[in-house]
């Protein structure tokens, strides 16, 4: 049965938190009100309800009066309905935000109700949220308030179980479950309701915590290879082959690495590292540690251009100490295919680097023992559960990422994961200067441009495309390579353009020439965003930069400062930009650090639909947020790790009702999903 709000029995309406309250100690005389004031609530008696206006325009004013003053109350929307219900003469309490039109203060919707002897007991009392359809039906914030009250009557102390442990809400000071409902509900003082939110965010990040710290239990109970050395290949590569110096943090992470391999336990670990920090030699290395101990190892990357330049890049640095390479991919043809794919089953190809074809069936190993998945979100887990199947134990897992993920998302996302952090990048490298400029400067930009390719380097020029107007961005991304071409003499400059209509071959083939140097200049939507190496190209143009997120946006201006050059970041937007937009793009100029820019994004937006996570559910809380909760979600860390050390299985008596509500959980979220 679907209900409205999801409520069908009194345990919902115990968890259908009222989301403010009218507070009757603070009542605002009307005649105090001022330009200071924001919020008022107010009472007093009303007069003069009137319709005003034509069709669309149509709405409904009231005066509201004390002694003190008078204020215009306004309804756009729902005015038949109002004047309906509202009585001249009567008096009411009334909420809401104050502005000014003509000097005269007004209530635009405000939340509003007879003053009687039930609405006007002081103290603080619930504002429940509610819909259309239930208010139209009779049923108001105030019935709610009416039934959670009457169930309160009735219910004990005794019939509201508590589920966090004694020792739990003794250490960490919480009040317990009965109280914490019944003052989020029906608080007596400020301090009660805020004492009670504070146990159920705590409850709501704990139990997350507690089902992440079982998942990463059942993974570490996984049995994997064992990896008994550092043997010949590794040391051999990093004495004689490196061409750099490894830097401080990819040697830690090599480290962390290691270290798992060597536990016999299978390894599931996350690599962050900012687009350019150097991930691809670690996943190098880490393959070689694998080879070393008579395993052959793997890499994926998420588009057929990615898997190619790693083929080639990996190729050149181990083919010199006689380890075979091989890449496969859709695009491999049929003859040489069946060669690749008896090579990997009798095991004298020792790295194949691809894309999902190699999670296909027919893709058989003789001893995988090392995957690495190059730019995780792409992938979905359950591909990434095919890879499980390639040997008679799963394979060391390593997932590289270079969308950093703030570190409070990471421990309810990633929590089951281990997670490696490159937070250093190689030496040498010049800032990339990033500017915003204006559609009004935009000659002068692509002056700019031709003079830096003109120099001999290559630039990007991004266009948005975003599906819900696909079709105007995509007369608009033609009419800009329309555009280009004007300011790009045809006869001197090769432009090259890249997007998602095009099919996988033709798209190759532009994407090469400008890979290859052919063409000076690319325009594209952001099929270009993920991985790409072009180290000559030095300009990043961002067409309508006001309409690209912040994430998006940091990954494209990763695609230059690759090389020795100087490169820059040009951020072209219309001459008017919401304030949202100018925030976002202020950001962009103001730093290149993706882990300071993740979050403020997340600061930004909230968490909603970042990172795919919306269909998950894991991320839905009741009251608490992850953004500005992160000191809760410590602590429920910790607790969660501390339960589970002492009753890992959760078979105490006093961890049953944890154990319960638990399993619950586990039916409604897809915990699984993650990860
Ligand atoms: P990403 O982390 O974005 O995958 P890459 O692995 O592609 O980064 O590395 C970016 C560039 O930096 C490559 O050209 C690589 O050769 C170079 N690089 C990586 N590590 C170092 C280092 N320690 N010193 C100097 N250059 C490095
Ligand atoms: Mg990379």
């Amino acid at each position: 049965m679907r209900t409205e709000l999801g409520i069908s029995v009194f345990e919902d309406l115990l968890h259908h938190y009222p989301y403010r309250y009218f507070d009757r100690t603070q009542l605002v005389k009307i005649g105090s009100i001022d330009e200071s004031i924001e919020y008022a609530q107010i009472t007093g008696k009303l007069i003069n309800i009137t319709e005003e206006g034509e069709g669309r325009k149509r709405r409904l004013v009231a005066t509201l009066f004390d002694e003190t003053g008078r204020i215009e109350l306004l309804w756009f929307q729902g005015a038949q309905w109002m004047k309906k219900s509202l009585r001249e003469n009567e008096r009411y309490i009334v909420f809401g935000k104050i502005s000014a039109f003509n000097g005269i203060y007004n209530i635009a919707h405000p939340e509003i109700e007879p003053y009687n002897a039930e609405t006007a007991v002081a103290g603080m009392q619930p504002v429940y949220p509610t819909t259309e359809k239930l208010r139209v039906r009779g049923i108001t914030n105030r019935s709610f308030a009416k039934l959670t009250a009457a169930m309160f009557e009735r219910i004990k102390h005794a019939d509201i179980a508590e589920v966090l442990p004694a020792d739990i809400l003794r250490n960490y000071r919480l009040c317990n479950r009965y109280y914490a409902l019944r003052w989020l509900h029906f608080p007596d003082t400020v301090e009660h309701e805020q004492m009670a939110r504070y146990r159920l965010k705590w409850e709501e990040l704990f139990v997350s915590q507690m089902m992440i710290a079982r998942l990463r239990l059942q993974h570490t109970a996984q049995r994997g290879w064992l990896f008994e050395k550092v043997g010949d290949y590794f040391n051999n590569f990093f004495r004689d082959h490196l061409p750099f110096q490894l830097t401080g943090a990819q040697k830690r992470v090599l480290r962390e690495i290691r270290q798992d391999t060597a536990t016999g336990k299978q390894m599931n670990r996350l690599l962050q590292g900012d687009v350019g920090s150097g991930k691809t030699i670690v996943a190098v290395m880490t393959m070689l540690l694998a080879i070393d101990n008579g395993f052959q190892a793997c890499i994926m990357a998420p588009t057929e251009i990615l898997a190619q330049q790693h083929y080639f890049g990996i190729s050149a640095l181990v083919e010199p100490m006689g380890i075979k390479v091989r890449l496969l991919t859709g695009a491999v043809k049929a003859k040489a295919r069946r060669e690749i794919l008896a090579e990997l089953a009798t095991g004298t190809t020792e790295i194949v680097v691809g894309t999902h074809a190699l999670i296909e069936d027919t893709v058989q190993f003789k001893n995988l023992g090392m995957a690495v998945i190059d730019e995780q979100h792409r992938f979905g887990v359950g591909q990434r559960a095919r890879l499980w199947k390639k040997n008679e134990m799963p394979p060391h897992i390593l997932v590289m990422t270079a969308t950093p993920i703030p570190r409070t998302l990471a421990m309810t996302l990633y929590g089951d994961l281990e997670v490696s952090v490159i937070d250093e990048l190689p030496p040498g490298r010049k800032e990339i200067k990033t500017v915003h400029r204006r559609d009004a400067l935009r000659a002068g930009v692509m002056e700019f441009i031709r003079k830096e390719v003109d120099k001999g380097r290559q630039a990007y020029i991004v266009y948005p495309l975003i599906e819900e107007s696909e079709k105007l961005d995509y007369e608009s991304l033609m009419a800009g390579y329309e555009q280009v071409k004007i300011w790009f003499d045809e006869n001197k400059y090769r432009i090259a353009m890249v997007h998602g209509r095009q099919d996988a071959a033709e798209r190759e083939r532009n994407m090469q020439r400008f890979v290859k140097g052919e063409a000076n200049v690319l325009v594209a939507t952001t099929v270009i965003e993920v991985g790409v190496n072009v180290p000559n190209a030095s300009v990043m143009l961002i067409e309508s930069a006001e309409r690209f997120g912040l994430s998006q946006m940091h990954q494209l201006r990763g695609r230059v400062g690759r090389g020795a050059d100087q490169s820059y970041c040009i951020l072209l937007t219309g001459n008017k930009i919401s304030e949202e937009s100018k925030k976002r793009i202020n950001i962009m100029v103001s730093t290149t650090n993706g882990f300071s820019i993740a979050e403020q994004d997340l600061e930004m937006r909230g968490p909603g639909d970042m990172y795919g996570t919306k269909q998950s559910g894991v991320l839905k809380f009741k009251l608490a947020d992850i953004v500005h909760d992160g000191a809760i979600l410590d602590e429920t860390r910790v607790a969660a790790q501390t339960v589970l050390a002492k009753d890992a299985t959760l078979s105490l008596p006093e961890h049953q009702p944890l154990r319960y509500m638990l399993l619950q959980q586990g039916k409604e979220k897809h915990w699984g999903k993650i990860s």
